[in-house]
């Protein structure tokens, strides 16, 4: 029979672990204690019963393995050190923590006293499992699994998806016979507030999209595109392809979560000839085209073609418009530096948008500052105006054209259109119609959230709630309580959010904001956007890398590295398109 530490442990097996590794810390302390410094015998008990209980709570579920049990012992010892030794006994003590070399080479014996009790601590943990762990209940033999009895499949591993499985995660954390799977056509989630950073390279684009596996334990993350889902048999079929050989996916319990994609209002010509700036992929793509520009710009002798080369333009005023045009313009205007033989002032940043004030979203006086402080640098804006086609190089403003081999549309989304495979019917806008449960009106073991469902949304003007991540997230955690509420027969849970705010920043040291029903603008209103997107975005380590990525931005120009080569134009081809 297979033995191991890691299973579906209880609290009463975790505060027995604790016990131990208090126990055995404190042994270790009182024979350590009797050879190194400290002298005083209490501060080592004290020190060891703390670091026993360190070591049981990170190492204490792995399988005891002898010398990578005393080795465990290190990072715990260095870790109380660092807290005890060096900082916490001597502010107890009336002295001021040993941050000065000289002080922390006095203290350095007793690291050595710390590194022997952490090693005897994991050594004598290990052992006791070892021997005893299985009589103690420590151990738990796993037999076979109980055979899973209800499977709950979640499609979409965005906002909304991700916090529906997280929570149903929780709920069923005791629970082997129910199943979670994520099926994703990415196997990270996107932030998708930082992408405009990506796009001007001011954020790695890694470092904005924290892996789905290591955000879960049960959940099982499937990455592959769902093609279609049969409701009645219960069945999702995904795409046959590499990432998902698994093609087929039962359920008793499907939420929807897929998102939207851009909508071209079946303009064929500016989806064959503009970028589009939703994905990660999206992001560095365009990215890679705006450095590739300008590279092609610093060799073109033919004045009309390097203005054409170095015209950029954005379709739409909303928030991901106004984002990477704000990002965009630092971004041109900075790499000039690196092209000697380019004028900064022939760099020209064209914003199109239809209504009368760029980000509507907002308050007017918002709009019009962005509008205003954007103009100020640089961005030039077309408004009241629309795209009515585009071609290689130019884009079509019904009589009037701009030569440029920069487009982005960011004017529209539409749902996924993975929709129309449910064979339900959708709403007038695409979505998927439920009710403030977040269940469809007509199948019981139908969910939505996000961008693809038509939530119904008592604080909004529209009736329905926005399609931002704010509200996509807390969908999700409503669909994870009120499944587990289904599935153990108790009363749903409403979905009532008011929007807490909106930010949108405009690029360096400049943002606007509207929280609360308060309004900010400027240096102070770029600070919150940093610290409120900052503190979403999932993962510590994601969180100290993007920290570290402005930390850099402010001393270095910004990294023109291409990373996608877009193949050799001729020069005819470039004169073609102009
Ligand atoms: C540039 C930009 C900036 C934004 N800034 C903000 C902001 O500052 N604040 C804010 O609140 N909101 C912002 N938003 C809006 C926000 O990103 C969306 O409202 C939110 O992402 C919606 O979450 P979701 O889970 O519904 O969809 P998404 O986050 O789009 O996730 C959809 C998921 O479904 C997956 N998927 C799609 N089709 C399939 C398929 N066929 N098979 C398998 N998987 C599939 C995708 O891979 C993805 O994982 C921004 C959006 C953009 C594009």
């Amino acid at each position: 029979m297979k033995i191991t530490l890691y299973s579906m442990f209880s609290r009463v097996t975790v505060l027995k672990r604790l016990l131990l590794g208090l126990i055995v810390g404190l042994l270790a302390a009182r024979l350590i204690g009797g050879v190194a410094p400290p002298e005083n015998m209490l501060v080592h008990l004290i020190t060891g019963s703390l670091m026993g209980m360190g070591y049981a709570w990170l190492f204490g579920t792995q399988t005891p393995r002898g010398m990578a049990d005393l080795l465990n012992g290190f990072p715990v010892a260095i870790g109380a050190w660092v807290l005890l030794g060096v900082n916490l006994y001597p502010l107890l003590t009336g002295s001021s923590p040993m941050w000065q070399a000289n002080a922390i080479i006095t203290a350095l014996p007793t690291l050595i006293a710390y590194l022997l009790m952490g090693s005897l601590t994991g050594l004598g943990y290990g052992a006791i499992c070892h021997w005893f762990g299985q009589r103690l209940g420590l151990l738990t033999a796993v037999v076979d699994p109980p055979p899973v009895q209800t499977h709950l499949v979640i499609l979409g591993g965005g906002y909304a998806g991700v916090a529906a499985a997280e929570t149903l995660e929780a709920e069923f954390a005791h629970d082997p016979t129910v199943g979670i799977w994520l099926v994703s056509s990415t196997n990270y989630l996107l932030h998708t507030p930082m992408l405009s950073e990506v796009a001007a390279s001011a954020v790695n684009a890694q470092h904005i999209s924290p892996p789905l596996r290591s955000a879960f334990r049960r959940v099982q993350v499937v990455q592959g595109s769902v093609e279609r889902v049969d409701l009645t048999e219960r069945i999702v079929y995904l795409a046959a392809d590499a990432h998902s050989p698994q093609s087929q996916l039962p359920f008793h319990q499907l939420v929807v979560a897929v998102g939207a994609i851009p909508n071209f209002f079946g303009n064929q010509s500016i989806e064959a000839n503009s970028f589009t700036f939703k994905s990660l992929d999206d992001a560095v793509r365009l990215r890679n085209h705006i450095i590739d520009r300008f590279e092609r710009a610093d060799h073109e002798a033919d004045a009309a073609v390097r203005q054409a080369l170095l015209t950029f333009v954005v379709a739409g005023g909303g928030f991901a418009g106004v984002e990477l045009m704000g990002s965009l313009n630092d971004f041109t205007r900075g790499i000039t530096a690196s092209y000697p033989n380019l004028d900064p002032d022939e760099v020209r940043i064209v914003l199109v948008h239809s209504g009368e004030t760029i980000l509507p979203e907002l308050s007017p006086t918002l709009g019009q500052y962005a509008q205003e402080k954007l103009a100020e640098r640089g961005v030039e804006f077309m408004l009241k105006t629309r795209v009515t086609g585009a071609e290689a190089g130019c884009v079509l403003l019904g009589e009037k054209a701009i030569a440029t081999h920069t487009f982005v549309w960011t004017a529209g989304n539409r749902p996924s259109p993975v929709l129309q495979q449910l064979g339900v019917p959708l709403t007038q806008r695409g979505q998927l119609e439920v009710n403030s449960y977040l269940v469809s009106p007509t199948i019981p073991y139908l969910w939505a959230a996000g961008d693809c469902a038509q939530v119904p949304d008592k604080h909004s003007r529209t009736g329905f709630a926005p399609p931002t991540a704010q509200h996509a997230l807390r969908e999700g955690k409503v669909i994870g309580h009120n499944i587990a509420a289904t599935l153990r027969k108790r009363g749903l849970t409403e979905f009532d959010f008011k929007t807490l705010g909106s930010l949108s920043t405009l690029g360096h040291q400049l943002a606007v904001a509207e929280i609360f029903g308060y309004r900010f603008a400027g240096l102070l209103a770029w600070l919150m956007w940093r610290t409120i997107y900052l503190s979403k975005l999932p993962t510590l380590e994601k969180r100290v890398r993007v920290g570290l990525d402005w930390l850099l931005d402010l001393f270095f120009p910004p990294d023109i590295v291409q990373t996608i080569d877009f193949g050799r134009e001729t020069k005819e081809d470039i004169y073609d398109k102009s």
